[in-house]
């Protein structure tokens, strides 16, 4: 729930179906256990905004799982030129981002936005705030995003957009280039695929601490 319940020793507070089977037939929990309770609000840490190309079959759910288990605090899917699916059931993408924050033990469930186009995202895109844009395609010549937090040009707070299977369009990144918080980065010498790329960027960036 959003709402915000004081809750203290003794107190009470209902669960709904799903949650009752997690803590139940999932967790094993029984009468006696401890339990952690968030309200999904987290007004105190930066928050990391993972974008992601929209990916085929099973990778997407994997991709939000584990970036959910990672730490991201926001997962917006992004619809690119190479993109060979374009429409989405957000709603199951956001169950999995309930029961990875359920599993991991972390106090906020990401909220999975509606797919938008990528000129959207960039449009609407806060210029004060970096955004890493994966790039792999000149791995020895682009920062690494490890060198880039290092050097203090970016922190948790920054935005990381990877490409769909088919990467990004030369048109997208000829677009992407023109933009002042547009930060190339390499995950490293070896080609990932998208969502290994997604999870690397995530444990690097470590927004989960
Ligand atoms: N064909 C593979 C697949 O099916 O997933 C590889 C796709 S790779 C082109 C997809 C995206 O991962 C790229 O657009 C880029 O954002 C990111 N990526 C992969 N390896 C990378 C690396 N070493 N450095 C930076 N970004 C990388």
């Amino acid at each position: 729930t959003p709402e915000y319940w004081p809750l203290v020793a003794g107190g009470q507070l209902a669960l709904s179906d799903a949650q009752r089977h997690h803590l139940y037939s999932v967790m094993r929990q029984r009468e006696g256990g401890s339990v952690a309770v968030f309200n999904g609000v987290d007004a105190v840490k930066r928050s990391t905004v993972l974008l992601f190309g929209v990916l085929k079959g099973a990778r997407l759910p994997t991709l939000i799982e584990k970036a959910v288990e990672l730490g991201a605090d926001e997962l917006q899917p992004v619809l690119t030129q190479h993109c060979a699916v374009r429409s989405l059931n957000v709603e199951r993408l956001g169950a999995i981002a309930v029961e990875a924050s359920e599993q991991s033990g972390r106090l906020t469930v990401p909220c999975v936005r509606e797919p938008q186009p990528l000129q959207a995202v960039l449009d609407g895109w806060d210029a004060l705030r970096p955004l890493c844009v994966c790039d792999e395609r000149r791995l020895d010549d682009t920062p690494t995003l490890s060198a880039r937090l290092a050097d203090g040009s970016l922190d948790a707070g920054a935005g990381v957009l990877i490409g769909p299977e088919g990467g990004f369009s030369a048109e997208e990144f000829e677009t992407l280039e023109t933009l002042p918080f547009v930060r190339p980065v390499s995950l490293g010498a070896n080609i990932l695929r998208a969502e290994t790329a997604a999870l690397a960027a995530m444990a690097i960036i470590g927004c989960g601490r």
